[in-house]
């Protein structure tokens, strides 16, 4: 799978769950999604930057959006797609019929087992994730990792009903119910993170192996980072130019932290960075390990530009064109 940029694209804010730890409010979980482009129109966007994409679709919950299917077969014409979802919608058995499985980098399911207990929708997810892992998606399970969650792991892991699926522990951040993750875990949570993070390393070693690189959203070793999240300020790192961020309406910044809009998809005024430069946000979890780590940014990203030919008027190209014969026929 070879793309020239990668983007976290919050497609909208829309979700049918309500997870207590979800980043967004209730009242933004339950907006009216906006569609700001029709398939092609995005579709051509992203081909009028020259790049090829890899657009990881998110949100929200993106397999809810209006006309998702044709919006991911718009777009895997010539770009490639990874995807995080709650495998609540019935767009996703579409999905699973037309979309190219060689498109699609990876499928990151959330399992959300209170929302998923409290909506009877385990037996939807669970048909979702048959279907898409027959289809041949590259697919896993994650359980964002609550106390919750920590303190009944092996019953979570019987509600998957796919062979050789289990759930890989997210680290929990931020405040959640008045405490502060991941420094409120307790030693014996902790604990039973690592085992789930090496079960799950464990089942998935094989499918890992066989990919040329992590998935877009990586937490197979999120078991690192429980006594802290790390700092990247100041490093080198080609968000920008092999990584951005894209909010609905299709305004591009570098990454999660960063403010400064680099253009709009959509108006066809988005300019990559390039090259690497150094930090100047935060902590942008999953995507600065990927983007200061060379082994998978690779050379900076060369942006197709206007040839020297294009530059120069026709007539005055065929001037210096005679000349030059004139000189050489001396
Ligand atoms: S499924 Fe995801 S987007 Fe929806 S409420 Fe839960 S965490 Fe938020
Ligand atoms: S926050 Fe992370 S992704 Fe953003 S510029 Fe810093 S290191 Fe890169």
């Amino acid at each position: 799978m070879h793309y020239d940029i990668e983007a976290d694209w919050q497609l909208l804010n829309t979700c049918n769950y309500r997870c207590d730890y979800c980043f967004f409010p209730g009242e933004v979980l339950g907006e009216k999604t906006v569609r700001y482009g029709a398939p092609d129109e995005w579709a051509d966007a992203f081909s009028a930057t020259g790049l090829t994409w890899l657009l990881h679709l998110t949100g929200g919950e993106p397999s809810a959006y209006p006309g998702f299917v044709d919006l991911c077969a718009a777009l895997t014409r010539r770009h490639f797609i990874s995807l995080n979802s709650n495998l609540t919608q019935t767009s996703l058995a579409d999905f699973a019929r037309r979309i190219d499985p060689a498109r699609v980098s990876v499928i990151n399911a959330g399992l959300h087992p209170d929302e998923r207990a409290r909506r009877r929708g385990l037996e939807v997810f669970n048909r979702n994730l048959g279907l898409l892992h027959d289809a041949g998606f590259s697919i896993f399970v994650s359980v964002v990792a609550t106390p919750q969650v920590l303190a009944a792991a092996d019953e979570v892991a019987r509600l998957l009903a796919v062979p050789g699926l289990v759930p890989v522990p997210k680290l929990l951040r931020g405040t959640y119910r008045g405490r502060h993750y991941p420094d409120a875990y307790e030693a014996g949570e902790r604990e039973v993170f690592r085992a789930m993070s090496r079960k799950a390393r464990s089942a998935y070693g094989d499918w890992r192996a066989q990919r040329s690189e992590p998935p877009t959203i990586d937490p197979f070793d999120d078991d690192s980072f429980l006594s802290g999240t790390p700092t990247f300020r100041g490093k080198a790192c080609t968000a920008g130019s092999r990584f951005v961020r894209i909010e609905p309406q299709g305004d591009v910044f570098r990454c999660g932290s960063d403010t400064a809009l680099q253009g709009n998809i959509l108006a066809r005024t988005f300019v990559p960075h390039v090259g690497p430069s150094p930090c100047n946000s935060g902590y942008c979890f999953y995507f600065c390990r990927k983007y200061t780590d060379v082994k998978y940014t690779g050379p900076a990203v060369s942006i197709p530009g206007p040839t020297l030919a294009s530059l120069v008027p026709p007539h005055f190209m065929k001037r210096v064109s005679t000349a030059l014969q004139r000189v050489l026929r001396r």
